[in-house]
Formats: C-alpha cells, sequence, structure tokens
C-alpha cells in the first residue's frame, strides 16, 4: 500500500534551509513555510503564501457552499424554537377532536 510521500522524494523536500513548496513548485526558504508538529520536517508542506491563498480560498469556497446554511441560522433557530411551541400548542389543543 503507498502512502505519503514515496521515499526517494522525502530526501529532497528540505535541501540548504529550504523547502520545496508543492503548489508553487519551488524551493522556497524554509522560514516560508509555517511549522506543523505532525509533519516529519516540522514544516508545512506548502509555503506561507500558498497556504495563505489555498485557506483563503477554501474558507471563500466553504462560504458559498454552505451561504444558505450560514445566513439564516440565527433566525431560523429561534423561529424553529417558536414554531415547535406553537405545534405543541396546536397539537394538544386538537387532539382532543
Ligand atoms: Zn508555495
Amino acid at each position: 500500500m503507498k502512502r505519503g510521500h514515496p521515499s526517494g522524494s522525502i530526501r529532497h523536500l528540505t535541501q540548504n534551509g529550504q523547502k520545496w513548496c508543492f503548489v508553487c513548485q519551488q524551493y522556497k526558504d524554509i522560514v516560508e513555510f509555517y511549522h506543523n508538529r505532525a509533519s516529519k520536517d516540522g514544516r508545512a508542506s506548502v509555503c506561507k503564501a500558498c497556504k495563505g491563498g489555498y485557506e483563503k480560498e477554501r474558507q471563500a469556497l466553504y462560504y458559498l457552499k454552505h451561504r444558505e446554511e450560514l445566513l439564516p441560522k440565527h433566525r431560523e433557530s429561534a423561529a424553529a424554537s417558536r414554531h415547535r411551541y406553537s405545534l405543541e400548542k396546536v397539537s394538544k389543543g386538537e387532539g382532543g377532536k
């Protein structure tokens, strides 16, 4: 089973204090990468610039995707509890019929 980096490529992920960013496809100074304890070399695999853009894009996409769920949330939860209350009242009131 293949998982993660092929063993050959990990060697040149970092060299001379530089690290390969697979997004912009170039070596960048190690300080251009965020710390990442989960990573083998302790740095993120994407440089700060790319990571920043990626995060922003991801957030924008998330927002666009969930915009309709996100926006009316407050109003809807209040309305839902009111609605449930009135439903209970109604079902109790009409239950005897
Ligand atoms: Zn990059």
